[in-house]
């Protein structure tokens, strides 16, 4: 038996809702999520699902046959292990649209779950491909899923009509591997094409370590006694570096305090208690998968996801923190992910936007709109690296709409 190993990538599992992403994530990773504790376990179901799976190889085996999960080869052997990889598992449903844009920013590549019995492309299969376009994810396997429930002519249809949609995007030359997530059939070659197509990126170790904060939590138990108490625990991915147990971190923006009628956010300071990563206790982490970071904070700065879209790294390494920023905007032809596109109208002022900046979600309002640039001032305040690459969505209808990208600029 091997252990759990670090997983060193993170591939997005992305499409329309039904298409089979969770089943085709747990087809891959066996255990779903309950390599992480109960508490992770928990926080995470509701937003990202994170599930990590080691790829192996089989000696004996030609290729493809020779890519699985199993710790078995056929022949009684045990399998070699090739990578871990993490799967973060965007929901699909047109209202989750905000969380799977926020996932997008730790995701390396991504596969592309298309279901083969419905017509291409399905409202957020469009959307979702969309935003890998926006963030700039061009490592992409595109899984033409449940083919057990077509036959042979109706496969081939729906494998045109995925080329054709694809034609233009960033999806282009995506390998199209037909698979049947349920039936548990063709997963090596696909697990052949996310080998070939999703690498792992060549990181600087000696880079200042960076975590994106998706969630954060109090893991007391109600009642707990103060001495008892254990620090503030945050979850998330780190994109560069390598952090320790003991790392003095700070994060940012930090937390708010209200002064004399106004708001600020004063970064906060803390030390690294312990680290969870692939389902284990350990010393260091890398980038790539989930990662649970246990601070000396007070929980109630953690509670119910308080720190979700901060970054943390080590005292003053951290971009700034913007409470107004200016972008360049790059606007979409048309509104996708609506059953009938239509055409989006230029940026104005006044109107209020919601941005995907990092793992961030903030809402601002347009203080300024010129051809091609706008300024927002935010209701909550992100820190961010200028040149970030901004999710831009729109109120239409109901609901928020991706209309175009933005660049952070000063
Ligand atoms: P998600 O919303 O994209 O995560 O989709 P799920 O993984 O939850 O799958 C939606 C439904 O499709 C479930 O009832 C699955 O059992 C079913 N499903 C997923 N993959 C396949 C497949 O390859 N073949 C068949 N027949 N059903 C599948
Ligand atoms: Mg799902």
């Amino acid at each position: 038996m091997v252990g759990n190993r670090q997983p060193e990538v993170n591939i997005g599992l992305v499409g329309h809702v039904d298409h089979g992403k969770t089943t085709l994530v747990q087809a891959l990773s066996g255990s779903w999520t309950d390599q992480h504790s109960e508490e992770m376990k928990r926080g995470i179901s509701i937003r990202l699902g994170y599930a990590d799976a080691t790829f192996r190889h089989c000696e004996e085996l030609d290729e493809p046959e020779c890519y699985t999960v199993a710790e078995e080869c056929p022949d009684g052997s045990e399998s070699e292990p090739l990578r871990t990889v993490s799967f973060v598992d965007a929901p699909g449903h047109e209202t989750l649209m905000a969380t799977m844009l926020s996932g997008a920013s730790l995701m390396d590549g991504a596969v592309l779950v298309v279901s083969a019995n419905e017509p291409v492309p399905q409202p957020q299969t469009e959307e979702h491909l969309m935003a890998l376009d926006i963030i700039g994810i061009d490592n992409i396997v595109i899984a033409q899923n449940k083919v057990d429930l077509v036959d042979a002519d109706t496969a081939r249809d729906n494998y045109e009509q995925i080329k054709e949609f694809v034609a233009g995007t960033v999806a282009e030359d995506a390998p199209i591997v037909p698979v049947s997530a349920g039936q548990e059939v063709n997963l090596d070659l696909l697990i052949q094409a996310i080998e070939e197509e999703i690498p792992t990126p060549d990181r600087d170790p000696d880079a200042d370590p960076r975590m994106h904060v998706a969630r954060s939590f109090d893991i007391n138990k109600p009642g707990t006694t103060a001495q008892d108490l254990a620090g503030g625990v945050l979850g998330g991915s780190l994109v560069q570096g390598e952090l320790e147990v003991g790392d003095e971190i700070e994060i940012r923006p930090g937390r708010e305090i209200e002064e004399g009628g106004q708001t600020e956010y004063v970064p906060i300071e803390t030390t690294i208690r312990s680290l969870q990563a692939g389902g284990e206790t350990v010393d260091t982490v890398t980038p790539g998968g989930l990662l649970g970071v246990g601070t000396g904070l007070d929980p109630s700065l953690t509670k119910g996801d308080a720190l979700a879209g901060r970054m943390a790294g080590p005292p003053g390494s951290l971009p700034p923190t913007w409470e107004q920023f200016t972008m360049e905007v790059d606007l979409l032809e048309r509104v996708v992910g609506a059953e009938q596109g239509e055409t989006v109208d230029e940026i104005s002022t006044g109107e209020p936007l919601m941005m995907t900046v990092g793992t961030a979600t903030t809402v601002g309002a347009v203080t300024s709109a010129r051809e091609g640039e706008c300024e927002v001032n935010l209701k909550r305040p992100v820190a961010a690296e200028p040149g970030t690459k901004i999710a831009i969505n729109r109120r239409i209808g109901a609901r928020w709409r991706l209309i175009g990208l933005g660049t952070l600029t000063d």
